[in-house]
């Protein structure tokens, strides 16, 4: 995506990427493809726009997907092994049979589960013949999808990731914010393979005059989740946003502090720039608008994911419905990777619009369950209370569910103009860089809202609902 530098996109362009399930439970990308597909795209937008006015690159990524390539040729290993893979489910559980999930979850803020880098870098480093001595020899490179890219496009001069990167490897201590040396003997990691952490709003090198016609200094970089809350200018703390995509991550500003979860929620890097460090604490949901995905390709009872909105509309308020959307398992606050998905409580009465309507409504609970946990958190660090959710993601488009959102959560809803806040995340970082903007208060007077959704629920029925929510989810657990 190309923005302006009054913080609007001005062109953008998206290729498709294979997806390889090599396995049950495994998932792969190709880092090739990735790349490729990454510059077709930059020269696609940049098509017919002078090199020239290109201010500078930011870049943001999935996060966690973790790839080994070869530093001399450049060439991957091993496909990217992406976070969604469970490869090392076994692995990870018996790490926490050993005791070390506490120990850390007191130095990542994570969770001891697959979906971070370590285990997964561990699982190439034994199983990629002669990886680990290639490794030992420094002739081998890991690296997130963001610490890939800006290999690639300085043309290997330039090995490193950012803060909010390298903090969700489960190898990077969350205070001192650089690698930790009990973990990487732990994980059998040399130093050696690892990028360089840097600023979000650093110095990354510039992509090869070769690809673009010009050099184009890199000064931005963030993973997906910390870049759309920068997008959504949450730069004071207990400033929260969440996307909805095909999952939906909520993130909340805890300032300079490591905020430790009660409630099984992650404490992770937001960005640093300079003496400026911030913290977030964040929830997962993995269904979000895939349950509409799976409304539409699996049931085949829509069309289109916009047309879940006027079901919804028509749909009648069928009191007790609930759709608890485990499919592979359920993320925060429960945290349980084997229990499956249930639509409770239908009645003869019950149709297309209400199952429709359930599995809307099934974003909104999950939404709340981690408001909540986020809540009691906040209250244990005295942290303000939440007063306010930022919104984004696809499924925001969708005025039915904004509406159902502020009423379930009892929050005022934003949506802002741009709501493509991951990619405007990243162009606000490398404005930083650049200088365009001054300091993240000029951002903040970029951010613009759409439109404002309130809660018109009386509480005593937004609670006799929620409470029907956390029943039928018992009932999945
Ligand atoms: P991602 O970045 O994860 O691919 P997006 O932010 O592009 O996701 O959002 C796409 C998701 O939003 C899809 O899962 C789709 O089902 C859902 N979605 C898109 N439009 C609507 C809508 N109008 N109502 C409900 N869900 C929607």
């Amino acid at each position: 995506m190309l923005f302006g530098e009054h913080g609007r996109p001005v062109k953008s362009a998206s290729r498709p990427l294979k997806q390889y399930y090599p396995d049950n439970g495994w998932v792969e990308h190709d880092a090739e493809e990735i790349w490729r597909a990454t510059l077709a795209c930059c020269r696609q937008v940049l098509k017919g726009i002078p090199v020239s006015k290109v201010a500078a690159i930011g870049v943001t990524n999935q996060r966690e997907t973790t790839l080994i390539w070869d530093k001399k040729t450049g060439k991957p290993l091993h496909k990217a092994i992406v976070w969604q893979d469970r490869r090392t489910a076994e692995r990870c559980a018996a790490l926490e049979a050993k005791g070390w999930g506490k120990k850390i979850a007191a130095k990542t803020g994570l969770l001891l589960d697959p979906y971070f880098s370590a285990t997964k870098l561990e699982w190439l480093l034994k199983h990629v013949k002669g990886a680990r001595e290639k490794a030992a020899r420094g002739e081998v490179l890991f690296g997130t999808m963001d610490c890939w890219m800006i290999w690639k496009l300085t043309g290997g001069r330039v090995h490193a990731s950012d803060v909010s990167n390298a903090s969700r490897t489960m190898l990077l201590n969350l205070k001192t914010l650089d690698w930790d040396r009990e973990l990487l003997r732990l994980f059998g990691v040399p130093r050696a393979m690892l990028p360089d952490v840097r600023d979000s709003a650093g110095d990354f090198g510039s992509a090869e005059k070769k690809l673009f016609g010009a050099a184009i200094p890199i000064l931005g970089v963030a993973g997906d989740q910390q870049a759309a809350s920068i997008g959504q200018a949450c730069f004071a703390p207990g400033d929260v946003k969440s996307t909805y995509g095909t999952g939906c991550f909520v993130l909340v500003n805890t300032a300079d502090k490591i905020t430790h979860s009660r409630n099984r929620l992650l404490s992770t890097a937001l960005y640093r720039r300079g003496k400026t460090k911030q913290y977030a604490v964040e929830g997962s949901i993995f269904i979000a608008g895939a349950v509409v995905q799976w409304l539409r390709d699996a049931l085949a009872i829509i069309p289109t994911a916009p047309a879940s909105e006027a079901e919804a509309k028509r749909a009648k308020p069928s009191e007790g419905l609930y759709f608890v959307p485990a499919f592979t398992g359920l993320g925060a606050p429960y945290w349980n990777p084997n229990a499956r998905g249930a639509i409770l409580g239908l009645t003869r009465d019950s149709g297309r619009a209400e199952i429709i309507r359930a599995a809307l409504d099934a974003v909104c609970y999950q939404t709340r369950d981690l408001l909540d946990a986020m809540a009691q958190d906040m209250r244990h660090a005295g942290l303000k209370r939440l007063t306010r959710l930022k919104m984004d993601g696809g499924m925001v488009a969708n005025n039915w569910f904004c509406q159902r959102l502020a009423d379930i959560t009892g929050l005022a809803v934003e949506r802002p103009v741009v709501t493509e806040t991951t990619a405007l995340g990243a162009a606000y970082l490398a404005g930083l860089g650049a200088g365009i903007f001054k300091d993240t208060k000029a951002i903040a007077r970029h951010w613009a809202l759409d439109r404002r959704f309130t809660p018109r629920m009386k509480k005593a029925e937004r609670d006799r609902l929620y409470k029907g929510w956390r029943a039928a989810v018992a009932r999945v657990l």
